[in-house]
């Protein structure tokens, strides 16, 4: 609705103002494509419950993965754009309902990810010594709600660690718990967690894939990776990379899944050696329970095959791998934003296959969706580039035939959020956080170091403007 109360297309004087929910790499690259382009004239409001921006590319890739995180700069420049203005450290939800947001803007997009862990569901989850890697990496990246006394507590007592999971975050998380802490030192994660992983008396790195290695769904340039530690040996069973006839014929076709069994045959002379973690790829293991009293002391696992549709069929036979500690790594998982449904079994918003959310089956209109709480927790950061382009596809077409108008005079939604008391960080606020962990880094000598308190966050930007 215009003054008079009806809708009005988009214009110059009133540009279409669409709200994204969640500054990570979909957030971001759905506010450069609504931005870079002529026909609707938009102003981009990126709201994000942290006072950083860049979501998983600040707490999802490892930090001794320095060109990915590099990304960073290419999002950095969607963020200095006059048409995007950032809005951190605002919980949508807590500090404003989604209702009242969508009160102050004629578009919502959804681009919040997949913050949690999936569980295994079997006995001792829960143990001392029992962790998700979605923790884990949320620790070592310096995520402000990270618990660092249980991961702490945890990693003081891992000498033999198991990873459950043969994705690329199970290795992230075996290569980071394997490094030597000299490999780690360059790196922004913060002061306390390269002291912790110094400190951890890692013997020994176990990743465990409940399927064969023609299923794994880590990639190959990850895999290969694991063999340029200075002071890890990986570890694979010759008797374990022996396919089915289905498996040969998956390795045969899927370049990733005959690359991945290359590298891995290339590894099956390997023996362990003195001084070296062994960090072994176990494979046709799933897990039964976790084993302890009062804290984790083994996993049991049931010995597995696959059939010919590639799915793990049990064989009955247990085997006790001793652990310390247990890694879930078996993917992240969606939650609803209050005042927005998510699908129970995918985690993930109902959509018309475009990005257009559907609630209770029916379009909802101004809302939209991209990224992992889109489609799911898959692909690389680039992905999200697609998937944010096809919603604002979506968006600029409602825009275009009027499904999409302005509605009335809104009133500013930085305005309201600090006359509740809420503390908006933006982009300027930003520019002083970074410039504060850069200057941490420095007196490190490193590039950066991640700054991992809420409050040092804030107080960043505080010293910073007076
Ligand atoms: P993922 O690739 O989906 O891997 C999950 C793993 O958990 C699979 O091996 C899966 O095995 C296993 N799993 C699931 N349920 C299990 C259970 N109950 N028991 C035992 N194993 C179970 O997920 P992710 O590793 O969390 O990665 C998420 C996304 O981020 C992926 O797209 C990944 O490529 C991406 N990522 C990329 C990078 C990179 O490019 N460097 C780094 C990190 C993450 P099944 O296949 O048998 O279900």
């Amino acid at each position: 609705m215009v003054a008079d109360g009806s809708a009005a297309p988009p214009s110059e004087r009133r540009p279409l103002r669409v709200a994204i929910i969640g500054a990570g790499p979909a957030g971001i690259f759905a506010a450069d494509a609504l931005t870079r382009q002529d026909d609707v004239p938009v102003a981009v409001d990126l709201i994000d419950r942290l006072p950083t921006p860049f979501g998983l590319v600040r707490h999802g890739i490892a930090p001794d993965h320095p060109k990915m995180r590099a990304i960073r700069e290419t999002l950095h420049r969607s963020l200095d754009q006059p048409l995007v203005r950032f809005v951190g450290n605002v919980d949508v939800g807590v500090d404003l309902s989604l209702e009242e947001l969508r009160a102050h803007v004629d578009a919502v997009v959804y681009t919040y990810g997949s913050a949690v862990d999936r569980r295994l569901g079997i006995e001792g989850e829960d143990l001392p010594g029992s962790l998700a890697a979605t923790d884990v990496v949320a620790w070592y990246t310096g995520h402000p709600d990270a618990d660092r006394k249980r991961i702490e507590a945890a990693l003081s007592d891992a000498r033999s660690v198991v990873v459950v999971g043969v994705g690329n975050v199970a290795l992230d998380v075996a290569r980071v718990l394997a490094r030597a802490p000299e490999e780690l030192e360059p790196t922004d994660m913060p002061q306390h967690v390269l002291d912790a992983l110094a400190a951890a008396p890692v013997q020994e790195v176990t990743v465990l894939g409940r399927r064969g290695p023609a299923q794994a769904s880590f990639t190959t340039q990850e895999l290969r990776e694991l063999d340029e530690m200075t002071a890890a040996t990986v570890l694979v069973d010759p008797a374990e990379l022996e396919l089915d006839p289905a498996s040969e014929e998956r390795a045969a076709a899927d370049r990733v899944v005959g690359r991945n069994l290359g590298v891995l045959r290339g590894w099956a002379g390997h023996a362990p050696e003195p001084g070296r973690v062994p960090l072994r790829l176990r494979f046709f293991r799933r897990p039964v329970r976790l084993v302890g009293e009062d804290r984790v002391t083994g996993l049991e696992v049931e010995r597995t095959a696959v059939d010919g549709d590639g799915r793990a069929v049990g064989t009955g036979e247990l085997e006790l791998l001793p652990a310390d500690l247990v890694v879930r790594s078996v993917g992240y998982r969606g939650t609803p934003l209050p005042g927005l449904p998510v699908d129970e079994r995918s985690g993930t918003v109902p959509h018309d296959g475009t990005g257009r959310v559907l609630r209770d089956g029916a379009l909802a209109p101004g809302e939209y969706v991209a990224g992992w709480i889109k489609r799911g927790p898959s692909g690389v950061v680039g992905t999200n580039k697609h998937d944010a382009r096809e919603t604002v596809d979506a968006l600029l077409a409602d825009a275009a035939d009027g499904t999409l108008a302005v509605r009335g005079g809104t009133d500013d939604l930085v305005t309201t959020l600090r006359a509740r008391g809420a503390q908006p960080v933006l982009l300027e606020d930003w520019r002083a956080i970074d410039a504060a962990e850069v200057a941490l880094g420095a007196s490190r000598g490193r590039a950066r170091t991640t700054m991992h308190e809420r409050e040092a966050l804030l107080a960043a930007i505080r010293s910073a403007t007076t």
